[in-house]
């Protein structure tokens, strides 16, 4: 096969570090700083509105006193210019107005914002400008990439890399992806024929490929990070920290993260991946929740399970979501539920898109009447008809709470939403209560929803297991939970 770019062979030259200015002395830096930016400001100081679930809204006309920021007065690369021109985007959205700023002069920047709010656009647009401005090195080899842009999914890949070629249509630079599930070979061939200014890839395909040396990253100029919540929940991570590791150290290269929420886990690796980050959120408005009724059941935690099946039993005719915080959790959520005859469905980040869509359809059909997810799979549930939000565990920001709750009492209809809030999460109340600019009453749940739970209808996820090498008991259940469920109706049934 003929190479119309040179392959990178060892030895060869970038294997000395990259000398490019720091992040500090970017050639972009005249851009004027965001106001009241000093170097140690990394907490954002303006906190924009936006109306959850609405179309993007660039006006910001909800923030009575937040000027719009139009795209022309951010100096960007004439070719960039222009391709936001054929867009039709005049104005930034909040997040945009927000981050770009702070990328634009060169800064990492940790931004909370959804799918919806533009921040693709708000990392592409400091991507693009970046690459058309300062010139790509003239000794260039196949497979090195100047922009690495990491997404926990293909189709949020195949998004990225669509809106990326139309930032680029005026420019010479190339976008690559790399996905999972696509010939290996073909993807490799691209890289063969085109320098790569920006690649996008999900973690698995990206290790792929650097391991089989068919692309590097010590070349990196910028990366983005993408729902780095959704990388969490997934099990990503520690993918992403091999590939942060092939890149440039961060002082050397630019990072800008984006997540729907900033949990600690996304402050930690914030914190482990990022040089003095910006932060900047767009908050979400405070809420239309007036169609929802909301409860606080006041539990201790090894209630929880009984209180959440004898629930289901009184609304057992209706469509319940319950929510969980971490994907182990949900799981066992769904196995007990299972077992205890309820049929019921799991959205979580372990469970692959197909068989999302499935499950969701199963939900609208009605084969399905509980469904049980994380906050990041919860997004995507777009029902109109749920009845009733149950909250398993207490979210960890408050703003899922309102986006759980926001699950039901959509489309006119009016809803319902139970939190269980026990001794481990029961603290996370005020900080609701703040968001919500109210008090929910706490509430004991009445004795009929505490009473003891039947049999289960098929073995319990600890009885499943077996025990390890004894092999000859292996049709025995005497030991298992099953004895001790009988002894204690609540004890043993802490999910
Ligand atoms: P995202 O949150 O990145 O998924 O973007 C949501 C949608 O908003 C996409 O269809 C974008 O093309 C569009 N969009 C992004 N930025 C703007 C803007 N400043 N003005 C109008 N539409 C935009």
């Amino acid at each position: 096969m003929v190479h119309s770019i040179p392959i990178r062979g060892e030895p060869h030259a970038h294997n000395t570090p990259i000398t490019r200015p720091t992040i500090q002395e970017s050639p972009l830096n005249n851009t004027a700083p965001p106001v009241a930016d000093t170097a140690t400001d990394t907490v954002v100081d303006k906190v924009v509105d936006k109306e959850i679930d609405k179309e993007i809204d660039t006006k910001a006309d909800n923030t009575a006193d937040a000027p719009k920021t139009r795209f022309s007065e951010l100096a960007l690369a004439p070719e960039l210019q222009r391709a936001i021109d054929d867009l039709g985007f005049e104005f930034c959205s909040p997040i945009q107005a927000e981050s770009l700023p702070y990328s634009l002069a060169g800064h990492d920047v940790l931004g909370k914002a959804q799918t919806g709010t533009g921040k693709t656009a708000a990392f592409l647009v400091q991507v693009v400008n970046e690459l058309i401005t300062v010139p790509a090195s003239e000794e260039r080899y196949a497979g090195e990439a100047r922009a690495l842009i990491v997404a926990p999914t293909r189709e949020l890949v195949m998004q990225i890399a669509e809106d990326a070629k139309a930032l680029t249509k005026h420019t010479n630079l190339n976008v690559h992806t790399l996905v999972g599930g696509m010939d290996y070979d073909k993807q490799r061939r691209q890289l063969h024929n085109e320098f790569v200014d920006i690649m996008v890839a999900t973690p698995g395909r990206m290790l792929d490929f650097r391991e089989r040396k068919d692309v590097y990253l010590d070349t990196v100029e910028i990366l983005v990070i993408d729902e780095a919540d959704r990388m969490l929940d997934m099990g990503f991570i520690p993918q992403m920290r091999q590939i942060v590791r092939y890149t440039p150290r961060k002082t050397h290269r630019q990072t800008l993260m984006f997540s729907a929420t900033f949990t600690e886990e996304v402050m930690r690796l914030s914190e482990q991946w990022m040089h003095e980050p910006q932060h900047v959120e767009i908050a979400s408005k405070s809420v239309a929740t007036d169609t929802v009724e909301q409860h606080i059941y006041m539990v201790a935690g090894d209630e929880k399970f009984t209180l959440l099946y004898n629930m289901l039993q009184t609304i057992s005719s209706e469509t319940t979501i319950v929510f969980a915080n971490r994907r182990d959790e949900c799981r066992k959520l769904f196995d007990y539920l299972n077992a205890y005859g309820i049929k019921a469905g799991l959205l979580s980040g372990e469970i692959d898109q197909n068989k999302r869509v499935k499950t969701l359809n199963g939900f609208k059909e009605g084969k399905l009447n509980v469904l049980v997810a994380t906050d990041v799979a919860g997004r995507g549930i777009h029902i109109d008809d749920v009845t009733h939000v149950i909250n398993y565990s207490l979210p960890e920001e408050p703003e899922d709470y309102v986006h759980r709750i926001g699950r039901t009492g959509r489309a006119g209809n009016t809803g319902a939403s139970v939190s269980f809030a026990c001794e481990d999460d029961a603290f996370r109340l005020p900080a609701i209560e703040t968001l919500l600019k109210r008090k929910i009453t706490n509430e004991v749940p009445p004795e009929e929803l505490l009473a003891e739970l039947p049999e289960p209808k098929s073995p319990l996820p600890e009885q499943k297991r077996r025990p390890q090498g004894g092999g000859r008991n292996h049709g025995s259940r005497s030991h298992n939970g099953r004895d001790r469920h009988r002894g204690n109706g609540r004890g043993n049934n802490r999910r």
